[in-house]
């Protein structure tokens, strides 16, 4: 068996589900400031919900799903005039507001008035694909400035988690290990990294159906180009991170709902100083982490405070029970220097977006927590095109099996 292959057995199965999940995914707007290539949603001038209807979809979460935090998503949130109100909203229903933004219209000010509102972390999407201004034909390393700038106002502001997304392209893919670097070299200010694969409607091998009726999704904003691979899994990206750090190893997934064997989420925690990695947390801390918080706080850990990430040591408590952090444990003291220096945890995330099978199955996120609201009800993120545009999620055939 090739050493890189990863048996989804060895690690921890998060425990998140529809009903009780570490997140949800509120859409208050579709209205964006950029165009980004993969972008899976129509980008609508008037795209904004009114806050009488984001209180409603926030009710819907509140009143089906238990969740720690909620990712304020979009569009970009922070073009919606009462971005304010609805962090204060999320915040008053006892759930975390993470703000996920390309971070274009982000002041010193504005961050100023979102951390009084009680804004708990951002979520920058940032990558090559997104034509921004004065970053054209920039490559996702060249781009590590404009993170860097980003991360510092956080850093600067105190106390907001950290964390940066990028969609990875076949032409991409190179520079993962080059941002994985940075991230460490940067420890104290970025909390989370996550990848995620460039997926898309798949026309050719395919057939689309509503009951019986064939859909032709040629208008759908998410079409394959068929010039770039939109199967790169999860796997492959662990295998070419472990070329520049061969120790690299995940600790939790969530599987596909069609496919257990697959990672459609998979989690590596690194616990490094800016100038090394000295581990990684096992499946056994991340059990504990998850259930801790589930028996202490009723809610699963979607997003830790920033304090956490900082105390990497107070984390190797759990080293007794888990055996890769024994590993950090002696090779971190073995250095005596080190007792007076900061160890940090920080989360790399591979997300594998939805893929299809032969079949014609659509193999989704199991236990999905970027569910969002439609109509009043619980839908995947992922696919809300299908239902604002025909009503349902739509179902697929291989090419030609129902003619
Ligand atoms: S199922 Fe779709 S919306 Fe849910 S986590 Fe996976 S890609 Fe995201």
């Amino acid at each position: 068996m090739n050493k890189n292959s990863l048996n989804h057995l060895d690690y921890y199965r998060l425990p998140w589900n529809l009903t009780d999940n570490s997140i949800s995914w509120l859409e208050p707007t579709s209205k964006c400031n950029l165009v980004c290539e993969g972008c899976y949603r129509l980008n609508e001038k008037n795209g904004h919900k009114t806050i009488d209807q984001i209180k409603d979809d926030l009710d819907v979460f509140v009143k089906l799903r238990n969740a720690d935090g909620v990712s304020i998503a979009g569009g970009d949130p922070l073009t919606h005039p009462d971005i304010i109100e609805i962090v204060k909203e999320v915040k008053k229903r006892n759930m975390k507001p993470i703000i996920n933004t390309n971070g274009l219209a982000l002041t010193k000010e504005l961050l100023k008035e979102l951390k009084k509102a009680g804004v708990f972390g951002f979520t920058f999407h940032i990558d090559s694909k997104q034509g921004r201004p004065k970053w054209k034909d920039k490559n996702e390393l060249e781009l590590n400035e404009l993170r860097y700038q980003y991360a510092k106002m956080l850093y600067d502001e105190g106390n907001i988690s950290c964390a940066f997304n990028s969609t990875v392209y076949e032409d991409t893919l190179q520079y993962v290990p080059g941002m994985v670097k940075w991230a460490q070299e940067n420890i104290d200010k970025i909390h989370v990294m996550v990848f995620i694969l460039y997926r898309a409607v798949n026309n050719k091998g395919y057939d689309f159906y509503l009951g019986p009726k064939k859909i032709d999704m040629s208008q759908l904003v998410y079409n394959e180009d068929p010039a770039t691979r939109a199967d790169i899994k999860a796997n492959e990206v662990v295998e070419l991170l472990r070329k520049d750090y061969p120790d690299f190893d995940p600790c939790a997934y969530l599987n596909g709902s069609e496919k257990p064997d697959s990672f459609k989420w998979l989690l590596t925690g690194r616990m490094a100083t800016k100038k090394k990695v000295y581990g990684y947390m096992g499946k056994k801390a991340m059990e504990a982490i998850q259930m801790f918080n589930h028996l202490f706080r009723n809610k699963y850990l979607a997003y830790a405070e920033p304090k956490w990430a900082r105390r990497g040591k107070t984390m190797l408590l759990m080293a007794s029970f888990d055996k890769k952090l024994r590993r950090v444990f002696f090779k971190f003291y073995k250095n005596p220097l080190n007792l007076f220096r900061r160890l940090y945890y920080q989360s790399v995330m591979i997300i594998q977006p939805v893929d299809f099978m032969q079949d014609g199955r659509q193999n989704m996120c199991d236990g999905c927590p970027d569910i969002t609201v439609w109509n009043g009800q619980l839908v995947w993120s992922c696919r809300m095109e299908e239902q604002l545009n025909f009503g349902h999620n739509l179902k697929t055939y291989p090419k030609g099996f129902l003619n």
